[in-house]
């Protein structure tokens, strides 16, 4: 594990409350420990970061980029980003495409959610999305050390998450059968 990894690791849970600066305390809450605050009454509802990407297909061929950055430099996995606060799960889908591909996409329809419990900075829902590609030029951007299109029976083994795994599965199911997953 290299430092920059570490880093990310055990992201820091609140020590202080954010309304009123006490030190949190753990406490049952609805059958689970929590941070709560002593003062004020703050309870730390940990919850998933939503997450978008999109599965792009041309010549039977997906889109995948390599990861640049800290967790799993190297591997691949499907465009995807966490969504800003005041962004919708599409926007966010559109923003991360073209920030690492350099496409401008059009979502054709939502393909299935995902748990992410394997990347060290955060758990997240992953929603997916079938796309089209509509313009732009592909290149490797942001947070993509490089893209390419992968035959469905030459997807590479290092893939960076779980839900990507899932996802590809999941895709090369619909492609044989038609079926979404959970249908
Ligand atoms: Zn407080």
């Amino acid at each position: 594990m290299s430092s920059d990894e570490h880093k990310l690791v055990k992201a820091h849970p609140h020590s202080f409350c954010p309304w009123c600066a006490s030190h949190l305390v753990k406490k049952l809450s609805d059958g689970r420990e929590r941070l709560v605050c002593p003062n004020c009454d703050f309870i730390w509802y940990r919850n998933p970061i939503p997450a978008t990407g999109a599965i792009l297909c041309r010549d039977n061929a997906i889109l995948l980029v390599k990861r640049k950055y800290q967790p799993r430099v190297g591997d691949w996995c499907f465009p995807a980003g966490f969504m800003e606060y005041d962004e919708s799960p599409t926007e966010c889908c559109i923003r991360e495409l073209k920030e690492e591909t350099g496409l401008d996409i059009s979502i054709t329809r939502l393909f299935w959610n995902y748990a992410g419990h394997d990347d060290p900075r955060s758990n997240a829902v992953l929603m997916i999305y079938l796309a089209d590609i509509i313009g732009g030029k592909l290149i490797a951007g942001d947070d993509a050390s490089e893209v390419a299109f992968f035959a469905l029976d030459k997807i590479p083994s290092n893939i960076a998450f779980q839900a990507h795994r899932e996802t590809i599965a999941d895709y090369k199911h619909f492609v044989a059968t038609g079926h979404l997953p959970g249908e």
